[in-house]
C-alpha cells in the first residue's frame, strides 16, 4: 500500500513495542483512550524477540541437556546430544507464540498498530516511514507521546557487530550452531547467562572481563556461588582485561586483550560474543524536532510518571534509564498510561526485583544490609542455606542462600537476596512483603508448603528473629 502523505490524529501515540510500549498502550486503551503504536521491528521488542524469552528458553534446555548428562549420582546414566538447529526452532516457536499474542491483544484492546519508524517532527507531531518498497510516510498528531524505544548492545571497538565472528547477545541467541570455542567479552548479567548456556551446550568458554569479579552490582557472597558453579563448568575467567582488537584467522578469531599496564594476551575462539552493556535508542527519533534533549549518555530523564521535560512527552523501559529490565519498563508503562488518562500513578523504585538467570539463579529486591545500614535502619539480617532446606536436598543443589534484611525495632522488610535455583520465582515473596509492609514476623507466620525451597523465605524471616528452626540462630 502507498501511505503518501497521510495525517492521522491520535490521543496516545506510543512509539516502540517492547513492554514498556506495548503494555502502555494496552493499559492506555483500557482507559478508553486513542491509541496509535508503531513499532518498527518486531512486537515484543527486545525482551520478547532477542532478549528475556529467548535467552530464558535457551537456558532452560541448556539446563535439561546438563541435568540429564550429569546425574550419575542419583543414578541416572546419559549422554544427551544437543541438535542446536532443532533447539532454535523450539525456540523460535516459543517467541512466535509470545510476539503474536502481543499484536493480538493490541488489536483486541483496540490499539491502532502502524509498522514502521517513528521520529518527531513537531511538539505534537511524528512522522512515519514505512519500510519496503513502494511505501511512503506517514504523519500522526498526538495529545500525549509515550518514547518506548528501548536500548541496543554497545559495541566495542574494533569487534564490529557486522562481522560473523562478532556476536551480539541478539546474534548468540539465533545461532543454530555450538561453536567450539566461545570467548565472551563481559561478565555481567548477560554474558554470565550466555557463557552459562553455551559451556552447558558443549562450547569451550572464555570470559573476559575488565573489572576483577563478575557481575559488579551483587555482594560479594552472592556472586561467589555462581562464579565457583561457573568455573566448575569449565568456565575459565580471565580478569583485568579489555578486549582491544580481533584477528581473524583460518578457524575463527583472535580476541586480544590489554591489561591497565598494556600487557597483552590473545584468546582463539570461533566466536566471540560482546556483552559490555546497552545504550539507549534515542538517536534515530528526531527529539530536537519535539523540543527534548537527552542527557550525556543518550537517556531520557523522567519524572515519577515518566514524564520528560515536556509535560505531554513520557519515557518509559530502558530508554529511561535504570533499572533496564522487562518488568520496570511494563511498570513504568502502566504508571505512564495511568498519568496521561489523569489517574493519580507514579513510580516505587523501592521494590523492583532483579533476577540473574545462571546457576544458581541470582534474584535480589529492595535493599541490602549495607545499603539498609547506610539509610539508617538499626538492620537485622537472617539467613537459610539450602543445605538445611529437604526442597534442595531432593533437588541435589544445595549451593545458595536465602537472606531477608529487615529493620530490627519494627520488623519490616527492607529486602531480600536469593542465591538458589528458582530464586526469580522466590524472590515475588520478599517483593511483596516490602510492598505491603510486611514485617519479618508476617512472612514468620506465614505457612509455607513442605517440602519448597519457599521453606527457605519463612526460615531466614525466623532466622532473622532469633527463631529458626533448621538452621542455628543468629
Ligand atoms: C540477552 C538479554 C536478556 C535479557 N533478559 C532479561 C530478563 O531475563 N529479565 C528482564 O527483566 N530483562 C531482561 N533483558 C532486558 C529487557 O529485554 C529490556 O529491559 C526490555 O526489553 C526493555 O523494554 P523496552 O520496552 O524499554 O524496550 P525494547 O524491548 O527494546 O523495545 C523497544 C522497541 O522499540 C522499537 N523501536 C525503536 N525505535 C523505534 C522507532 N523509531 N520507531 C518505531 N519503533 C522503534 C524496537 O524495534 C523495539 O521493538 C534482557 C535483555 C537482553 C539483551
Amino acid at each position: 500500500m502507498v501511505m503518501g502523505d497521510v495525517t492521522t490524529g491520535t490521543d496516545v501515540l506510543v512509539i516502540g513495542g517492547g513492554p514498556g510500549g506495548y503494555v502502555a498502550a494496552i493499559r492506555a486503551a483500557q482507559r478508553d483512550l486513542d491509541v496509535t503504536l508503531v513499532e518498527k521491528d518486531a512486537y515484543g521488542g527486545t525482551c520478547l524477540n532477542h532478549g528475556c524469552i529467548p535467552s530464558k528458553a535457551l537456558i532452560h534446555a541448556a539446563d535439561v541437556a546438563h541435568e540429564a548428562g550429569t546425574a550419575e549420582a542419583l543414578g541416572i546414566h546419559a549422554d544427551p546430544a544437543v541438535d542446536a538447529a532443532a533447539l532454535a526452532d523450539w525456540k523460535d516457536g516459543v517467541v512466535d507464540q509470545l510476539t503474536g499474542g502481543v499484536e493480538k491483544l493490541c488489536k483486541a484492546n483496540g490499539v491502532t498498530l502502524i509498522e514502521g519508524t517513528a521520529a518527531f517532527s513537531g511538539e505534537h507531531t511524528a512522522r512515519i516511514a514505512h519500510g519496503g518498497d513502494g511505501q511512503g510516510m506517514e504523519s500522526v498528531e498526538f495529545e500525549h507521546a509515550i518514547v518506548a524505544t528501548g536500548s541496543r548492545p554497545i559495541e566495542v571497538p574494533n569487534f564490529p557487530y557486522a562481522e560473523e565472528a562478532v556476536w551480539s547477545s541478539r546474534d548468540a541467541l539465533g545461532a543454530e550452531t555450538v561453536p567450539d570455542h566461545l570467548v565472551v567479552v563481559g561478565a555481567g548479567y548477560i554474558g554470565m547467562e550466555l557463557s552459562t548456556t553455551f559451556a552447558k551446550l558443549g562450547a569451550d568458554v572464555t570470559v573476559v572481563e575488565m573489572l576483577d569479579d563478575v557481575l559488579p552490582t551483587y555482594e560479594d557472597d552472592v556472586k561467589r556461588v555462581v562464579r565457583s558453579r561457573a568455573e566448575e563448568l569449565g568456565i575459565e575467567f580471565s580478569f583485568g582485561e579489555g578486549a582491544s582488537d580481533r584477528r581473524e584467522t583460518a578457524d575463527g578469531i583472535e580476541v586480544v586483550t590489554e591489561t591497565e599496564d598494556g600487557e597483552e594476551s590473545v584468546y582463539a575462539a570461533d566466536r566471540v560474543l560482546v556483552a559490555v552493556g546497552r545504550e539507549p535508542v534515542t538517536d534515530t527519533l528526531e527529539l530536537d524536532a519535539a523540543g527534548l534533549e537527552p542527557d550525556a549518555d543518550g537517556f531520557l530523564e523522567t519524572d515519577a510518571q515518566g514524564r520528560t521535560d515536556l509535560d505531554h512527552v513520557f519515557a518509559v523501559g530502558d530508554v529511561a534509564g535504570d533499572p533496564m529490565l522487562a518488568h520496570a519498563a511494563s511498570r513504568e508503562g502502566i504508571v505512564a498510561a495511568e498519568t496521561i488518562a489523569g489517574e493519580p500513578a507514579a513510580l516505587d523504585a523501592q521494590a523492583v526485583p532483579s533476577a540473574v538467570f545462571t546457576d544458581p539463579e541470582i534474584a535480589t529486591v529492595g535493599l541490602t544490609e549495607a545499603e539498609a545500614t547506610a539509610e539508617g535502619f538499626d538492620t537485622v539480617v537472617g539467613e537459610m542455606p539450602l543445605r538445611a532446606s529437604g526442597r534442595a536436598l531432593t533437588m541435589d543443589e544445595t549451593d545458595g542462600f536465602v537472606r531477608i534484611v529487615a529493620d530490627e525495632p519494627s520488623g519490616y522488610v527492607l529486602g531480600g537476596q536469593v542465591v538458589a535455583p528458582e530464586a526469580s520465582e522466590l524472590i515475588a515473596e520478599i517483593g511483596l512483603a516490602i510492598e505491603m509492609g510486611a514485617t519479618l514476623a508476617d512472612v514468620a507466620g506465614t505457612i509455607h508448603t513442605h517440602p519448597t525451597l519457599s521453606e527457605a523465605v519463612m526460615e531466614a524471616a525466623e532466622n532473622a528473629m532469633g527463631q529458626a528452626i533448621h538452621t542455628l540462630n543468629r
